[in-house]
């Protein structure tokens, strides 16, 4: 069946007791797995370490893209392609100085780029270095915690990639990052989303992840079938 998303997991919503087990699981049915970085100055919560990350790098079979909410990018570029990352996202709010660099630096380092807006940050602030990036990640919410409810305001900016896309015939992915679930599917879709970071709105669906990733894919489908 066709799926209207390519899908992304976000492993800091995975259960800290069962990691082996659910990210097995995830191999299955997830494009690719998303690892929050956070440092605690950039946003307010410390999250995946980097022999974490490296861990599930090892063991996946599925590409891993490090997502950087980190003060200084610059810091980490080495370490988590080192770690095995397969794409590396930044903040747009965290490169003003050194973008272009920072981009061949991950480019050299063998990993895909990612672009990441926080909810102030408008589109205009992507469109000089579209042509750097594989992915550009549109945040719904604040960075710093899964299960936030959407900020409105955002769903604008989803759109003006989609229409920036289609106009120039530009390349990168269109990724949103934040309360991703049943509610929001349909107008992420309409708004020209193609790729879905998944936190509370899989994980939270049942204790079993097979259930709850069966249950976040029929709810995907529902919300296309709604559209038509
Ligand atoms: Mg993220």
């Amino acid at each position: 069946m066709e799926r209207p998303f390519l899908l992304s997991d976000s492993l800091m919503c995975m259960d800290p007791l069962r990691v082996g087990e659910q990210l097995a699981v995830l191999d299955k049915y997830m494009d690719c797995h998303h690892a929050d970085v956070m440092d605690g100055h950039f946003c307010p919560n410390l999250m995946l370490g980097t022999d974490f990350i490296k861990a599930v790098c090892c063991a996946a079979r599925k590409p891993v893209d490090v997502h950087l909410m980190t003060e200084r990018p610059q810091d980490w570029i080495e370490v988590f392609a080192d770690a095995g990352a397969a794409m590396i996202s930044v903040h747009a709010e965290t490169i003003q100085r050194g973008a272009f660099r920072l981009f061949r630096e991950i480019r050299e380092r063998g990993c895909k780029v990612g672009l990441v807006l926080n909810p102030f940050t408008p589109f205009d602030a992507a469109q000089c270095v579209i042509d750097e990036i594989d992915r550009l990640t549109v945040m719904t919410v604040d960075p710093g915690y899964a299960g936030q409810p959407l900020i409105p305001q955002t769903v604008k900016k989803i759109r003006q990639a989609a229409d920036f896309k289609r106009r120039t015939g530009a390349r990168f992915e269109i990724q949103i990052d934040g309360c991703c679930n049943k509610n929001t599917y349909a107008l992420y879709r309409g708004a020209g989303a193609e790729m879905l970071v998944m936190g509370s709105g899989l994980f939270g669906l049942s204790k079993d992840l097979e259930t709850a990733v069966s249950m976040a894919l029929e709810q995907q489908q529902e919300a296309i079938i709604d559209e038509k």
